[in-house]
């Protein structure tokens, strides 16, 4: 197919603000993709080359496509920078310096999809001396083709920003649309059934291009037959608040199904059984994946993806170490990855563990100064089998019958099976005198529901918690940290939308403040004086004074005194906190 017509399909999408003509330019265009390029034509329309949890990066910064530009065009990197600087978008830049084009290339060959997706994926293979070159050369060498609309996408998709507004929810509904039944008295509407099975399906495989293939062929049933596969991380369940430990208690109780005590322990059957409570510690939540043999990659060993489905077993060889100690021949488990001080073996914050999930090099040193625990609490798959519908407690019983070795760095997660609230709030507070952050209370009968903040996992922590949210807007500070966007406009998630809530200038070191500049830069979409708007990207951890109503942001709420406590890379934009959690948080002080 050639690379023209799928740029033709980002016009269009560009062309419409509306989240349901996107998604019928999303399902005509899938509709109309031959069976094998669906996962191809799946991935490109959201920009991306890899699946999610594939480590692979393209390497491809603003400078290095830069020079692509200036190489391919021969317009100087002076000029790309203006016009980039200008439009805000390195893509428009390099449609405008394809059109002054001084080079013409003597032959140019017409651009195909799979021509560009291959030589874009080819770039995550480049290492070692030269690799920066080749890289510079493979954009270039497309650029070199491309006419000025295929530029601005090649360049878009190989920074990795393709600004289309094409979201996980608008590939679900288009696949659901293109290739299922649909209710034929009126097209155009998606029944709600269609879009549920996609959605499962996508929590379970993560893989848009699978998905589609398997609608396509075998339509619903087929959908229902995708199941977990070791080495394709799941998306997680998620937790819901709870105001107090009474109140988790009563609320777990609530949503279990079971009215037979088989695994409450209890005298009376009908009772539900007992939620259980797991301390909740600071962390990050890894999903341990191993089968034994190679993996597809001729990789062996578990694998350990984080909550966004990174792949991140190279930064963790201890953790890697530490899984000998549970017994299986393939499985998927769930836990907690903590760090710890050696010194006085206390657990310590988040920001400490950060460093090491983004650092690559240097792992050796690290692993000595930041050793971490592994402590496990859900398990998914056993040796083949998925345990996605079994209950919590028989999930929870094989994962403790399954725990060999509980030293160097594995342990379960300490836990208690009680329904007495007075137990449980006891527990609660040897949670928090050991310095963890709270209690986890689970229902005991409840399946895992990927993907979902279901009412089955309730959290608990101590009120004035800090708040985890999105920048929207900054501006450029003056004096002395002038080259910095100092001041940060903080958003909360409504539905799809982000409500602002404040705006956030102290907590940070200069260090920090030039990390923030460094990593919103690429993603401003709109200046305006010293004023800029960007494209929602970074999620912060802002501790406040207190939360108050206001009619200055669009939330109808204002922090006071909001300061920076740290970066949450953990998190993805769509896991910032809501309108609704800010409410409950001004109504509970
Ligand atoms: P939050 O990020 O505040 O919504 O809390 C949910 C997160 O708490 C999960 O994604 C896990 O990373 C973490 N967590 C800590 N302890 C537990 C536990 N015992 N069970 C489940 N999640 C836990």
């Amino acid at each position: 197919m050639e690379y023209a017509a799928l740029v033709e399909v980002y016009e269009r999408l560009a062309g419409t603000q509306s989240t349901h003509e996107k998604t019928a330019i999303v399902a005509e265009t899938l509709a109309e993709t031959a069976h094998e390029d669906l996962p191809m034509t799946a991935q490109l329309l959201r920009g991306t080359l890899f699946a999610p949890w594939n480590p692979a990066e393209l390497g491809v910064s603003s400078s290095l496509a830069t020079r692509a530009i200036e190489r391919a065009t021969g317009v100087p990197a002076e000029e790309v920078e203006a016009d980039w600087r200008e439009t805000g978008d390195l893509g428009s830049a390099a449609a405008r310096a394809v059109e002054r084009a001084v080079q013409q290339t003597l032959v140019s060959e017409t651009l195909t999809v799979e021509g560009v997706y291959a030589d874009l994926r080819e770039l995550a293979g480049y290492e070692g001396t030269g690799s920066e070159d080749r890289r510079v050369d493979t954009v270039a060498g497309l650029l070199a083709d491309a006419d000025p609309d295929e530029a601005q996408y090649v360049v878009r998709t190989a920074l990795g920003h393709l600004r289309l507004g094409v979201g996980r929810g608008t590939v679900r509904d288009a696949i659901a649309a293109a290739f299922l039944g649909g209710d034929p008295d009126e097209p155009g509407e998606t029944p709600e059934a269609d879009v549920q099975a996609v959605e499962r399906a996508l929590q379970v495989t993560n893989d848009p291009g699978l998905v589609a293939q398997t609608a396509a062929d075998a339509g619903r049933p087929g959908l229902a037959d995708l199941d977990l596969e070791v080495g394709r991380p799941v998306e997680v369940m998620l937790a819901e608040k709870a105001d107090s430990v009474e109140a988790a208690v009563a609320d777990t109780l609530e949503t279990s199904s079971a009215t037979g005590g088989a695994d409450s322990g209890d005298a009376d059957p009908t009772a539900p059984p007992a939620p259980l409570s797991e301390y909740k510690v600071d962390g990050f939540r890894a999903q341990v994946h191993f089968a034994a043999g190679e993996h597809g990659d001729g990789a062996t060993g578990p694998r350990i993806f984080t909550r966004r489905l990174e792949d991140v077993t190279a930064q963790f060889p201890d953790v890697v170490d530490a899984m000998d100690g549970f017994d299986a021949d393939s499985y998927i488990v769930e836990g907690e990855i903590v760090a710890y001080d050696p010194d006085t073996g206390e657990p310590v914050p988040f920001q400490q563990l950060s460093r090491r999930i983004k650092r690559k090099h240097d792992v050796e040193r690290l692993v000595e100064a930041v050793p971490v625990v592994l402590y496990l609490f859900d398990l998914l798959s056993l040796d083949g089998a998925s345990l996605l519908d079994r209950s919590l407690v028989e999930r929870v019983d094989a994962l403790e019958g399954r725990l060999t070795e509980r030293e160097r760095g594995l342990e379960r997660m300490p836990n208690l099976r009680s329904r007495e609230p007075d137990r449980v709030r006891e527990f609660y507070e040897a949670a928090l005198a050991a310095g963890h952050e709270g209690l986890m209370v689970k229902t005991a009968d409840a399946a895992y529901q990927p993907g979902k903040r279901v009412g089955y996992t309730r959290k608990v922590k101590p009120t004035m918690e800090s708040l985890d949210l999105v920048v929207t807007r900054a501006k450029w500070s003056e004096g002395r940290r002038s080259n910095n966007l100092g001041r940060l406009y903080l958003a909360c998630r409504d539905g799809d939308r982000f409500r602002e809530v404040g705006r956030l200038s102290t907590g940070f070191t200069d260090d920090q403040l030039a990390e923030l500049t460094a990593r919103l830069e690429p993603h401003v979409l709109e200046e305006d004086g010293r004023a800029v708007d960007l494209e929602p990207t970074e999620v912060l951890e802002v501790a406040y004074e207190e939360v108050q109503e206001s009619p200055k942001y669009d939330s109808g709420y204002a922090l006071r005194f909001p300061r920076f406590e740290g970066f949450r890379d953990d998190l993805d934009v769509g896991d910032a906190d809501t309108v609704e959690r800010v409410e409950s948080l001004y109504e509970g002080q």
